[in-house]
């Protein structure tokens, strides 16, 4: 799938923009500050509504405007098919696909981008949150339910914690033990649907993400990843402070991960009292990052980090376009070559070669490989 036509109003430092696309590969070079990324934000925006920069989509919207428009028409095959958002400053949002109105979460089904930007350095250095959202919101590509399953999650364990909390340092009462059970059944059976989704989704990518890192390289450094799952612990862990988990390699049938999960609640249930927060359940979990058999997080050279997490996204592209069907997502590579040496760029250069669009920023052109330089858009001061 491709981006034929874009059109931007009142988005950031864009007060008016048209841009026709072609498939292939796109660069946009300028100077810093002109909007460069402003522009494939707007895109990969469409994709899933939300920006990869700011939570608040206020930002989104020009300065001294009321509202921000976004709009791309697409390209599958044969099928056309437009995308227009409308963005308010006070941050909300409304999106139509042809002219119907969709959902966030209806979106994957029509268009997908992926897009790797230096902040996605954090996916490797940065906390377990950043790791689980990267994992759950390709979840949510592929089985768009789930991002509704995670959502009453989350809202479960909001009430289960505000019950431990109130229980907390008191006399813990039958009635109150009684609420408790409830909400345990929801944690547990919400709570195994996601931990079986990500260990599913994590053997999918696993492949993937080892050809990426070895065609990046050019040597199998035995990039990999597991899941940290703090539900299915063994039983010697269960008494560790914070529980850290087990850490899983395959997948587990769900009746497995509910049988754990039930066990290990219950084991937790003094300790939950006495710090008045859930310690068991997906929203502790963790992905782990393997590079030569050492976790990559405390381990991996500045480098190396970049390098796997560039190829982390390239295995996600490569799933979507395996899974979707919308076919190959639009793959957005932000300020990405110029934190590569010469041999690397040369590499990523032929790993995007069969994407059917790829859009890349840069400052100076000299930061991309040679055989890249055609089609040049120039960006300068909000202006295409
Ligand atoms: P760099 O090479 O440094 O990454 P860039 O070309 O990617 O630069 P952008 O991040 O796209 O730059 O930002 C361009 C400009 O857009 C910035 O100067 C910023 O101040 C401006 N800008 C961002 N948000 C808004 C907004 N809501 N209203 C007006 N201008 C904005
Ligand atoms: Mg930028």
């Amino acid at each position: 799938m491709h981006v034929t036509h874009l059109t931007l109003r009142n988005f950031r430092n864009y007060a008016s923009a048209d841009l026709d696309l072609a498939p292939g590969v796109r660069i946009f070079e300028g100077v810093n500050g002109q909007g460069k990324t402003n522009l494939v934000e707007a895109i990969a925006y469409l994709s899933s509504l939300r920006s990869h920069r700011v939570s608040s989509d206020s930002a989104l919207v020009k300065f001294g405007e009321d509202a921000a428009i976004i709009r791309a028409e697409l390209a599958h095959g044969p099928r056309r098919l437009s995308i227009d958002v409308e963005i308010t400053k006070s941050g909300s949002n409304k999106a139509r696909v042809s002219g119907h109105p969709v959902k966030a979460r209806e979106l994957p089904r029509y268009f997908n981008t992926v897009l790797f930007a230096p902040e996605d350095l954090a996916l490797i250095r940065g906390e377990p949150q950043q790791r689980r959202s990267f994992i759950d919101s390709l979840l949510a590509t592929h089985a768009p339910r789930l991002a509704d399953v995670i959502a009453n999650y989350e809202r479960v364990l909001k009430q289960r914690n505000s019950l431990l909390r109130s229980a907390k340092s008191r006399t813990v009462s039958d009635a109150m033990l009684g609420t408790l059970e409830v909400w345990n059944d929801q944690l547990i059976m919400l709570g195994t649907e996601i931990i079986a989704a990500r260990l599913a989704l994590v053997t999918r990518l696993r492949p993937h993400l080892a050809k990426s890192y070895m065609a990046l390289v050019d040597a199998d450094h035995g990039a990999t990843m597991t899941m940290r799952v703090s539900a299915l612990a063994d039983a010697k862990k269960l008494m560790d402070e914070d529980g850290a988990g087990g850490e899983i390699d395959s997948e587990l049938t769900v009746e497995e991960i509910r049988e754990q999960f039930t066990l290990r609640l219950k084991d937790a249930q003094a300790r939950e009292f006495e710090r008045g927060t859930t310690l068991v359940g997906p929203h502790r979990d963790d992905v782990t990052f393997w590079l030569n058999g050492l976790p990559a997080r405390i381990t991996a050279s500045q480098g190396e980090s970049w390098s796997f997490a560039l190829s982390l996204k390239l295995a996600a592209a490569q799933l979507v376009r395996e899974e979707s069907r919308t076919g190959d997502p639009v793959l957005i590579l932000d300020d990405v070559f110029s934190e590569l040496d010469g041999q690397r760029r040369s590499r990523l250069a032929t790993a995007i070669e069969g994407f059917e669009q790829v859009l890349i920023t840069c400052a100076v052109l000299e930061d991309l490989p040679e055989e890249l330089w055609t089609r040049t858009i120039r960006i300068s001061a909000g202006t295409i």
